[in-house]
């Protein structure tokens, strides 16, 4: 549907050229990290990368899932790179990091679902710079999520992040591999592991949901004692993905933010460009200080 899938003037983005930007990207290359930025295709490249700010993607580049909205790889995952947590803290210290964010491809493959690796990362980053702030966005850990939960929230993540990413209604189109109600378990048990953890969950809007699901999600969210929650347009990467529905207008994501901030969320993001990991640490900064 070509029409449809043209973008809106609110989505374009400038090409990424500063300085920082690539300087951002030599240390990724340099230490052999792998970002969810480039990965994932991400609309901010520019603005964050020229910010040193980026998501590093933990557990390789190839994913076990195929989820219909993702552009990152789907097979045989790659071994676990034992020099991954000193890379990732090293990133982190040369870059200044006040706050990271922390992210994986799925695992199903490794008997822990990748969980002791998420701690290995955490636990050098608090060595390597023990005042950054530490977000991470886990998978499901389909089967045995309790366990790899329990093993992360023990190395104290400051912000844990898991995403809905859709309604339930469109759970077996667009993320087939998931179930709605255990990844609202996941939240829920973070939060009664530790609750002095932030939990962290977002949709992407123009897969085809309906206003009244949107808040639905929101309900069932703050249920589950979701503290932050982010509401970004859905883009598709390639042809293959699943196709863009609609592009929802920047005032109806002012509207959705309007409507979470009202119940009870302490932050919320809800723009277009809006990203699990777009400004986050900015949110969290402003968050510790009011
Ligand atoms: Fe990377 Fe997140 Fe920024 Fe996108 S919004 S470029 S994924 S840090
Ligand atoms: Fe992408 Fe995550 Fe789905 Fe894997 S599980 S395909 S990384 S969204």
């Amino acid at each position: 549907r070509p029409a449809r899938q043209r973008k809106p003037d609110w989505i374009r983005v400038k090409a990424p050229t500063g300085k920082g930007y690539h300087e951002t990207r030599q240390l990724m290359r340099g230490l052999d990290l792998t970002t969810v930025c480039e990965e994932a295709a991400c609309p901010n490249i520019g603005e964050c990368w020229e910010k040193k700010h980026a998501t590093m993607m933990i557990l390789g580049d190839v994913c076990t899932r195929a989820c219909a909205f993702c552009n990152v790889k789907t097979g045989m995952p790659r071994i676990v790179d034992p020099l991954e947590p000193e890379n990732v803290a090293t990133a982190a210290a040369t870059m200044g990091l006040e706050h990271i964010v922390i992210t994986s491809v799925d695992r199903d493959d490794l008997p822990d679902g990748g969980a002791g690796h998420f701690v290995k990362v955490i636990q050098a980053i608090r060595r390597a710079t023990p005042d950054t702030t530490i977000e991470i966005l886990t998978p499901d850990f389909r089967g045995k999520m309790r366990a790899a939960v329990e093993a992360i929230c023990e190395a104290g993540p400051d912000v844990y992040n898991h995403n809905l990413e859709t309604v339930p209604r469109l759970y077996p189109t667009i993320r087939p591999g998931a179930r709605y109600y255990a990844s609202l378990r996941l939240l829920e048990e973070v939060k009664s592991h530790d609750p002095l953890i932030f939990t962290k969950s977002g949709i992407m809007l123009g897969l085809g949901e309906q206003r009244l699901e949107v808040h639905q999600v929101m309900d069932d969210m703050r249920s589950a004692d979701v503290d932050f929650m982010t509401m970004g347009q859905y883009l598709q990467p390639t042809p293959k993905h699943a196709n863009v529905e609609e592009f929802v207008t920047p005032k109806a994501f002012t509207a959705f933010g309007s409507i979470a901030r009202a119940k009870g969320f302490l932050q919320v993001a809800s723009s277009p460009l809006t990203r699990s990991s777009y400004h986050a640490g900015d949110d969290f900064a402003e968050m510790r200080a009011s």
